[in-house]
């Protein structure tokens, strides 16, 4: 089946920027869409402490914003974390879960990856569930079976219906940050078995799904990795950080 999906990009700036530069970004951002406004899906995700300016700044315009992380319970005692409830009343429409940094650094599993994708939608908000694999679970040819199971794993228990909500980055952790990206090739070939999973999971709601590539998209790669038929987007890190780059990958979606 061949539906058309919308292109989905989304920058993820992790820990940078102050309030003020990040206000500045988005109204950059913001007055350069261009041709992209309405035909490419865009999102940006600021550090906690400027989201809630970043909505206002974006108000009437069509840059969406998004957590980086959320904690899966509605409130309580849990000093440092932030819930779906919160993110959405400062402006948020996206989370991302699952990020590498998130599994590497801060304990993030498959199983609190599936709460917090849960958490998400119930409070409206539209999930970014990352997955990707290690470069040496790539080079022992293990990358389908780890993504196979992020995704079953991290989808667990979710409905047809509330899949049609998510978006799937694929973001290999050896091209995160490195300058190595995978080529369009491996990119295209996990995508579409991620897709096969989806498909398994939840039928044909796994066509309207998108999936985006992360790791190392910069202006001058994403227009090819986009091209690839089941490469739905892209999660973007360092180049998100300057306008121009960012417009320029945002422009690299369209047709
Ligand atoms: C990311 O962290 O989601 C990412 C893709 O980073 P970069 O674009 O910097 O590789």
């Amino acid at each position: 089946v061949n539906v058309a999906r919308t292109k989905f990009v989304c920058g993820n700036w992790k820990m940078h920027k102050t309030v003020a530069e990040s206000v500045a970004l988005v109204k950059e951002l913001a007055a350069g869409l261009g041709a992209a406004a309405g035909k490419v899906q865009v999102a940006v995700a600021p550090p906690f402490t400027a989201i809630h300016a970043v909505a206002q700044a974006l108000a009437g315009s069509a840059v969406e914003v998004s957590g980086q992380d959320v904690f899966w319970e509605v409130q309580g005692a849990f000093t440092g974390e932030l819930s779906a409830g919160m993110l959405a009343e400062a402006g948020c429409k996206h989370g991302i879960v699952g990020h590498s940094e998130r599994r590497q650094f801060f304990g993030e599993t498959d199983e609190t990856v599936n709460k917090k994708t849960a958490a998400l939608l119930k409070a409206g908000l539209a999930p970014i569930v990352c997955v990707g694999e290690l470069l040496a679970e790539r080079e022992a040819g293990k990358t389908l079976a780890v993504v196979d199971r992020q995704v079953r794993q991290g989808l667990a228990g979710l409905t047809a219906e509330q899949m049609g909500k998510i978006t799937i980055a694929y973001e290999p952790v050896w091209a995160i940050g490195t300058g190595k990206t995978a080529t369009t090739a491996q990119a295209q070939e996990v995508h579409a078995a991620i897709r096969k999973i989806l498909r398994e999971l939840g039928g044909a709601v796994a066509d309207a799904m998108r999936i985006q590539y992360g790791g190392s998209v910069k202006p001058d790669n994403a227009r090819e990795l986009m091209s690839q038929p089941d490469v739905d987007g892209a999660l973007v890190g360092g180049a998100s950080l300057k306008a121009p780059d960012f417009l320029a990958i945002v422009k690299g979606a369209l047709p």
